[in-house]
């Protein structure tokens, strides 16, 4: 229980997780800047606006820190049985030695320290991001992993939390291509610089990463539509691009997958610039759940794929029927 309530109390006063208190201050104060400066409302009524009971209290709202809770206890049962980035890494690393490659790469190690490190940084930021983008695609795409990020989709108010309004097999899923996206990196940059290999950081968090977050990464899940301009939407998503990503309207399907970076989307074809919309409607079409019933998100998707696995076998049957006959 002490375990539990340390790992809850952890994620907002370490600069590694996206809620830390410091990240989610700035994204306040970036938020008042923009309704005060560009929408021209008052302080007071820009402070009403960011503290909105109807979208922080909202019935969505709750079962977002539901479960938010109840998928941290899951995850600390979990974490131990799941891939480490450093297993992929170690996986990775003795396959390189395998290949006889030292030859080609020998005039690489006069790299400067310094180049090694910013190379590092950025190459473990872009392809984590990368992945992050493809896999999320996947969960549009694909029936079954649909069924489970259904319920991300579901919320009908967005708020810091909701970034963990997620199924735990949905967690799972990006665990595992954490572990991979991070462990391969790791492993062919120490295969080619070795002990020169090192992150550039700010208080322990990747340059880029911590640089994402004080830029207002939080903003992505709340009320408050930012926008870039339209070149800087090209390269990172802007809140109000995340926003459209949860859309209901049949225009916004399918957009901006990104996580930090726009030019996934930009360079696949599923980049959409932010609108003015003043409220957008947000949810899933084929809602079959209540989206505030915890039980539901969790229990659902399991009986919708359980559905869609039998589906198959059925058909499957069908067609060894028919080619018997
Ligand atoms: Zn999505
Ligand atoms: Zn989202």
């Amino acid at each position: 229980m002490l375990e539990y309530i340390g790992d809850i109390f952890h994620h907002f006063i370490d600069p590694k997780k996206r809620v830390f208190l410091g990240y989610i201050a700035l994204s306040i104060l970036i938020a008042l800047l923009w309704l005060v400066f560009i929408r021209k409302k008052g302080l007071k009524s820009a402070i009403f606006k960011v503290f909105d009971k109807k979208i922080l209290l909202s019935g969505s709202a709750i079962s977002d820190y539901k479960m938010f809770l109840i998928n941290r206890v899951l995850m600390l049962v979990l974490s131990p049985y799941l891939l480490t980035q450093l297993a992929v890494a170690t996986f990775f690393y003795y396959s390189l030695l395998s290949i006889p490659l030292s030859g080609l790469i020998s005039f690489l190690s006069d790299t400067p320290t310094f180049v090694v490190a910013v190379l590092f940084t950025f190459v473990f930021f872009t392809f984590d991001d990368f992945t992050k983008y493809w896999v999320h695609r996947w969960m549009h795409k694909w029936p079954v992993l649909w069924a489970l990020h259904k319920v991300h989709h579901s919320a009908e108010t967005l708020n810091p939390i909701t970034v963990y309004r997620t199924h735990p097999l949905e967690g799972i899923l990006f665990s595992l291509r954490g572990a991979f996206s991070q462990g391969t990196v790791i492993s062919t940059f120490f295969f080619i610089f070795g002990d020169k290999v090192d992150l550039v950081t700010i208080l322990g968090v990747n340059f880029l990463v911590f640089s994402f977050h004080v830029a207002g990464s939080n903003l992505r899940h709340s009320h408050i539509d930012i926008k870039y301009w339209v070149w800087l939407e090209k390269i990172l998503i802007s809140p109000a691009q995340h926003q459209l990503h949860h859309s209901l309207d049949e225009r916004h399907y399918d957009k901006n997958f990104g996580a930090a970076l726009a030019i996934w989307d930009w360079i696949f074809g599923s980049l959409h610039h932010s609108e003015d919309i003043d409220n957008l409607i947000l949810g899933v079409e084929d809602n079959d759940f209540n989206p505030t019933s915890v039980t539901e998100l969790y229990l659902k998707p399991l009986k919708e794929i359980s559905d869609i696995v039998a589906e198959s076998l059925s058909s499957f049957k069908l067609l060894n029927k028919i080619f018997k006959i």
